[in-house]
């Protein structure tokens, strides 16, 4: 008699992961005649960061146009497109939404004119006053076309254009405005500009291409377009770049460094560096730091692919438990994979992992995972590997129990859907069929991006406390991330 707490077999899979932020580009002063290319390459690097919409907006000697739309990069973006799109400026975004946002009119960058010319916006991140900030400015006749909390700040930088000529100001006087986090790239007529929050909670950092600088969520862009990481942009600071020629300020709104700690363990790419730390680095510490912490008995280490197979390697090296590839991930299924109909629902993990029976069969497995959010698709995977022939199977995860939602542009949805926000440790290991089933503490959590400052992260996911006050509305529906 099946006798667990709750039932997680009949949920689907789909809404189990923790979604992924936005990406952000920028490229200024570019003096080839591919630069639309360049930023193709750029935003493929940042595709792990949204996979809804994309979209580029470049100047041509003062004249910004854009190209976005609903899909992967390679989808909106063909030669032809990318033929069209002349300049010597850009920055482009990738984007994940909430659901209902994914419309092309909140894709980004967003191109508006206001009276100091015209100008594009990308953003990663979130304002935890945006709701309100709109409700007043619409009391003053302001109009908005999408409901992404970046049209707010577009608004803002239209409304002390009114005032202010210097971009200097304008931009400052926003900055007194919103609050929560943004990683944004800004391009005008003559410049390209980087903000980042004053907490710093989103990435963004600062790369040269020959003459030219770069601005991208993560220096793994770089890679891809042969430019140089030069350094993190930090908390609070703007850039300008113009021409060939970068100016810092570093405004009063610098805040205690909080930068978000589940870019360590699950957004970002491994082969980045955020922040002085390498993500590669972090993972595989966690699963070491993980082994100590929580050691058992069994035969092989295996992670859930991709993001818990570096830290599965740092647990098995740390217990001397071989590392075997026991779980094989279909690399074609994406963001159209479409939700089977109800009966062929429990084939919906299948056809996304696949295991293999003669790694698995007879033997005592320890899988590792990154998260566990609602908790279905860890049943499932368990599922697989007892069915596959484990004799058992203990689930480590590389990060603590997810107990609170995120305000700040991640899509770690209403405590309501948290599995750990609601049940003991015990309950969901009865759940999920495992053997047994451990979490990294927070204190481990937190050693494990090495070379980063320390105790700079927002574990707000994690412990509830938040770098900054987050009202209640600020997760509504209507109050849309990127
Ligand atoms: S609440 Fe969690 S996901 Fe959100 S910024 Fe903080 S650490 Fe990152």
């Amino acid at each position: 008699m099946d006798n667990r707490i709750f039932d997680l077999s009949n949920f689907d899979t789909e809404d189990d992961d923790i979604h992924e932020s936005c990406g952000v580009l920028g490229i200024s002063n570019y003096q080839d005649d591919d630069l639309a290319h360049i930023m193709y390459f750029g935003l493929y690097a940042l595709q792990h960061r949204g996979q809804e919409s994309c979209g580029i907006a470049i100047n041509n000697n003062g004249e910004i146009i854009g190209q976005k739309g609903i899909g992967l990069v390679p989808e909106v973006f063909t030669e032809k497109i990318l033929d069209r799109l002349d300049g010597t400026s850009a920055i482009g975004h990738t984007r994940y939404s909430t659901t209902g946002g994914s419309s092309i009119e909140n894709s980004q960058p967003l191109i508006f004119n206001y009276k100091g010319g015209r100008i594009a916006l990308a953003h990663n991140g979130n304002l935890v006053n945006a709701t309100k900030i709109r409700y007043e400015l619409e009391n003053k006749g302001a109009i908005f076309q999408t409901s992404a909390d970046t049209e707010v700040i577009a608004n803002l930088i239209s409304r002390y254009g009114l005032k202010y000529k210097d971009l200097e100001v304008i931009l400052k006087k926003t900055m007194d405005v919103i609050e929560g986090a943004y990683a944004l790239v800004i391009l005008t007529q003559k410049k390209l500009v980087g903000i980042r929050d004053p907490w710093g909670l989103r990435p963004l950092c600062l790369g040269k291409l020959g003459n030219s600088y770069v601005l991208a969520s993560e220096n793994c862009a770089f890679d891809a377009i042969g430019a140089d990481f030069i350094r993190d942009v930090e908390p609070g600071e703007i850039i300008f770049i113009e021409d060939d020629s970068l100016k810092s300020i570093k405004t009063s709104y610098n805040k205690a460094h909080k930068s978000c700690i589940f870019e360590h363990i699950y957004f970002a790419r491994p082969d980045s560096i955020i922040d002085g730390a390498s993500i590669y680095r972090s993972r595989l510490e966690a699963g070491r730091l993980l082994a100590i912490e929580y050691p058992v008995e069994a035969d092989l280490v295996v992670g859930v692919p991709d993001s818990g197979i570096t830290a599965a390697i740092g647990y098995s090296r740390e217990s001397g438990i071989p590392y075997g590839e026991a779980l094989i991930k279909n690399r074609y299924v994406g963001r159209t994979f479409i939700q089977p109909i109800q009966k062929l629902r429990e084939r919906s993990v299948g056809i996304k992992l696949n295991a293999l029976r003669e790694e698995i069969k007879g033997k005592r497995i320890i899988i590792i995972d990154d998260s566990i959010v609602r908790g279905t698709t860890s049943y499932r995977i368990v599922q697989m590997l007892k069915d596959a022939g484990a004799k058992e199977v203990h689930m480590r995860i590389s990060s603590p129990p997810v107990l609170n939602p995120c305000y700040f542009g991640i899509d770690i949805s209403s405590k309501e859907n948290l599995i750990a926000a609601n049940y003991s440790i015990e309950e969901i290991r009865e759940s999920i069929n495992a053997d047994s089933l451990a979490f990294l503490s927070v204190e481990s959590l937190l050693k494990t991006p090495i070379g980063a400052p320390v105790n700079s992260f927002c574990t707000g996911c994690f412990t509830g406390e938040y770098p900054l006050s987050v009202p209640f509305t600020s997760n509504s529906p209507e109050n849309k991330k990127c």
